[in-house]
């Protein structure tokens, strides 16, 4: 993760060309580079070889319950809005393995752990994605049960932040205070900007590794006409039509018997997508399995979702038997107790909620409507 860079660097501005030459020098660094690419009718964040995997020409369409790819009428290669998943699978892999024991003659021996994986390259991290991020390290990192294998892809990681010059309707960041512009948390930012039909990339440095990256490419200096696009980019991007009063909705857990609580719960099919999705959620389980002779046995972390009926199970049987109750668990949580947990919401404004709830039940619609903001 980046270290702050002492001092303000010019911008520069990247071309394609500078853009694949970025990726490729992470590369020579040893890396493992992740980025957008299409995938199964969607943009998604996963494994790339060079810049000609970015989905070039690509945007998206999302509302609530809603994800269409669309064809841009330009060639942006970050101009997709958000990917079904942020970069949660990536820092906080869905399956981990916690250990492994083979039956010997004198009983059974541990596996040694794995070799380390390489580090990572992220790249396109939106704001919104970035407080993520930083949530989810409070969560695994800054308490008293730290998680070591988080923090190391963490700390070793190489960002390379995006700003949305866009919003897709399911955003709402503006409204809580995570983005659309990136501040933080970046080794370098790129904003995406067309001047004259000239396509480049405002790029400036967030750390001292991300300095010395942009000074080797040798890039010219971003002009006044492309930093003044890249804050317009960036100006359009907040314009958001949906909104939730944060402050407000601190206040959901002193309504515990809202009726609204009923209705939720009439169209909640208790998938789990929302928690799947959402780039903060981290509830998991674990799962030992052996094989029948009992000479093997692993121990599994896997992501859980405080939808399913086993989450709430204590000997005896599930606490949370209704949809009603894990719906009003899991939004209470994002925004009123996760703030007595961890000093601020869980919720960063992403939207993916809402865009893959396939009921198309929207957090902001029903906070606003349990803590009486709701706007007629
Ligand atoms: S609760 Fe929904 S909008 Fe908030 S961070 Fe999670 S997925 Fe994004
Ligand atoms: S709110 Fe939507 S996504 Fe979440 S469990 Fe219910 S139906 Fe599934």
């Amino acid at each position: 993760m980046a270290q702050p860079n002492s001092k303000s660097t010019t911008p520069y501005l990247l071309d394609m060309d500078g853009l694949a030459a970025l990726i490729s020098a992470l590369r020579r660094q040893g890396r493992q580079i992740v980025g957008p690419r299409l995938a199964d009718d969607a943009v998604i964040y996963d494994d790339i070889e060079t810049a000609a995997d970015l989905p070039a020409g690509w945007g998206s369409e999302q509302a609530g319950g809603h994800y269409r790819l669309k064809r841009r009428d330009d060639n942006a290669v970050f101009g997709y809005g958000l990917a079904p998943q942020g970069w949660k699978r990536q820092l906080y892999p869905p399956r981990q393995k916690l250990f492994a024991a083979r039956r010997q003659a004198g009983g059974f021996t541990v596996e040694p752990p794995p070799p380390p994986a390489p580090p990572l390259a992220l790249i396109g991290v939106r704001a919104c994605e970035l407080a993520a991020i930083a949530r989810q390290a409070k969560v695994f990192g800054d308490r008293a049960f730290a998680d070591p294998g988080y923090q190391t892809r963490l700390s070793s990681a190489f960002i390379v932040a995006v700003q949305c010059a866009e919003a897709q309707a399911t955003c709402f960041c503006a409204s809580m205070g995570t983005g659309p512009e990136v501040t933080a948390g970046f080794d370098i930012k790129l904003t995406e900007v067309f001047v004259q039909k000239h396509h480049g990339f405002v790029a400036e440095a967030g750390s001292a590794q991300g300095a010395k990256l942009l000074k080797a490419l040798k890039a010219p200096a971003a002009g006044p006409a492309e930093i003044k696009a890249a804050g317009v980019a960036v100006k359009n991007a907040a314009r958001q039509n949906k909104h939730l009063d944060a402050e407000a909705a601190r206040n959901l857990v002193a309504h515990p018997d809202h009726p609204r609580w009923d209705k939720v719960a009439e169209r909640c099919l208790s998938c789990g997508n929302c928690t799947m999705v959402c780039p903060t959620c981290f509830c998991t389980t674990v799962e030992d399995v052996t094989d029948l002779k009992g000479d093997n046995a692993e121990r599994w972390r896997k992501w859980d979702s405080c939808f399913t009926m086993d989450f709430s199970y204590i000997h005896g049987g599930a606490v949370r038997t209704e949809t009603r109750s894990r719906y009003r668990q899991w939004i209470t949580h994002k925004l009123s107790t996760w703030v007595d947990q961890f000093g601020e919401q869980g919720c960063v404004g992403c939207g993916r909620c809402v865009t893959w709830c396939p009921v198309g039940i929207d957090i902001t619609e029903e906070a606003a409507a349990i803590t009486g903001q709701e706007r007629i």
